[in-house]
């Protein structure tokens, strides 16, 4: 897929070739821009990644699709390639119980003795007279549920696993951004919507990937890019970005230098910074993601195929059953478990132990579990720990006046929860370029 480019001079650049680099290079050349797009992975796509291992595909980063995202806005024909699918999203409670994700109000609240759930609202009505809800993501969601039922439905150790670090440490704004939902289920309107569903049974329409991988999507919409005009270069060494004198950008590649009137990157933040010679500011946190995947004969101890871990046990934070969209491969079940790190990642073996161990005392597989193989993502998720949204922005502004627009999930530093919200964040920015 790679091109060889010959050309060193162009209208705009785009680092990076995830949803939000796609979206910006696809935009401009459809305005006649010339573009170059450049990526430091082999392939284009950014995180949605599959792995292959003997004929069972596994995803990495970006699991369901909705039609309505605005990634197909612009790429309509890939719809087609996508499979539909209906996902049961269960979570293990506090209690070892199996419910449904994220509240599910008949198990987290009605099943409790009268004592219990008076307690639970009495500490509600003492959170919300007393919590300020802007403090960290601790008291968002202690503001919004009250600190018993926080305890009680098991947010509190998914908080803790999801951030990898202390919810009390982490900004608000985060929560607010990654939990939005709890807010929303909340207030009075949701509490009756949660007792009129059934969660536990719900099943929610979307789409899923090509079982063959990503690669049939993302192969497809490099011809369409090509179409318009742009230039893509994947498994580009950056080496720096520098200012011309003319006013335009020269970035410096390992096969030698382009250069561009515009520069657009989405790769991640602190490699932009350190890019153009810049400080980078040492509240610019990431998370890892860590993936094991397993293949699986006997039985599953719950009916589900994505599943939250609410326990205060267990380092894993949630696991796919990939082969319920795909199939089963040579009579054998696939998923993958997902595990955040902040730093230093624990060996495979020890996250293999700790998930075997931990999905016995649950009692989620009876059988025959193989561990398949594993992949380390590196910049999944930014870490909001206090001061860095504000560090964040800070180095935007620079980047910017530097001469670099720096936006999407890695190069904006921001918690974007699917394809849709980056490839609207990239709409807006290209948009709001070209109409400048
Ligand atoms: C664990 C996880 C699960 C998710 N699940 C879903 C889901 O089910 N549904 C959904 O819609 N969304 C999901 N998302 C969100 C979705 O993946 C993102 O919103 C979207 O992929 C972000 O696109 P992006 O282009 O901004 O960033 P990325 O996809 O991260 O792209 C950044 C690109 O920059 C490149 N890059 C990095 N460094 C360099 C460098 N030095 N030089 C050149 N290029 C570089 C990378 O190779 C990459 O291609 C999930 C995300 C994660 C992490």
């Amino acid at each position: 897929m790679q091109q060889y480019c010959s050309d060193t001079r162009f209208d705009a650049i785009v680092l990076g070739a995830g949803i939000s680099g796609l979206v910006s290079a696809y935009l401009l050349a459809d305005r006649g821009r010339r573009v170059l797009l450049l990526d430091d992975y082999a392939e284009l796509g950014g995180n949605h990644i599959s792995r292959d291992i003997g004929g069972m595909s596994f995803d990495i980063g970006c699991f369901f699709f909705h039609e309505n995202s605005a990634f197909f806005r612009h790429f309509p024909q890939l719809l087609g390639l996508y499979l539909p699918a209906e996902t049961r999203v269960v979570k293990v409670r506090p209690d070892g119980g199996i419910s449904g994700y994220p509240f599910d109000l008949r198990h987290d609240l009605l099943s409790l003795p009268s004592a219990k759930q008076a307690h639970i609202l009495s500490s509600l009505i003492r959170s919300r007279l007393t919590v300020d809800q802007r403090a960290s993501a601790l008291d968002f969601i202690t503001y919004w549920v009250g600190r018993e039922f926080a305890n009680v439905s098991g947010l509190v150790p998914y908080l803790r696993r999801f951030y990898s670090a202390e919810p009390n440490q982490v900004e608000s704004s985060f929560a607010r951004k990654r939990m939005g939902w709890v807010a929303r289920n909340a207030n009075l309107a949701g509490l009756l919507r949660s007792l009129r569903r059934r969660p536990e049974t719900e099943t929610n329409a979307c789409f899923v990937r090509p079982k063959a991988g990503f690669r049939e999507i993302y192969s497809k919409v490099a011809e369409m890019l090509r179409e318009k005009g742009a230039v893509v270069q994947l498994a580009a060494a950056v080496q720096a970005i520098a200012q011309t004198g003319d006013g335009s950008m020269t970035v410096a590649l390992a096969s030698g230098s382009v250069h561009a009137a515009e520069l657009f990157s989405t790769v991640p933040l602190a490699t932009a910074l350190r890019y153009c010679g810049m400080p980078v500011p040492a509240e610019l946190k990431s998370a890892s993601l860590v993936s094991l995947f397993y293949s699986f004969t006997g039985n599953r101890g719950f009916d589900g195929n994505v599943l939250y871990n609410f326990h205060d046990r267990g380092l894993w934070k949630r696991l796919t059953f990939h082969s319920d969209f795909y199939g089963e491969t040579a009579g054998r079940a696939y998923f993958s478990v997902e595990f955040t790190v902040i730093g230093e990642p624990l060996t495979i073996d020890r996250y293999d132990e700790d998930f075997r161990k931990d999905a016995a005392g649950k009692g989620l597989f009876a059988g025959d579990l193989v561990l398949e193989g594993a992949n380390m993502l590196d910049h999944a998720y930014p870490v909001y720990l206090k001061g860095a949204s504000a560090a964040a922005d800070r180095a935007i502004e620079d980047l910017a006046r530097f001469g670099v627009r720096s936006y999407g999930r890695q190069g904006g530093f921001d918690y974007q929860p699917t394809g849709d919200v980056s490839a609207s964040v990239a709409e807006r920015t290209i948009r709001g370029t070209l109409s400048a």
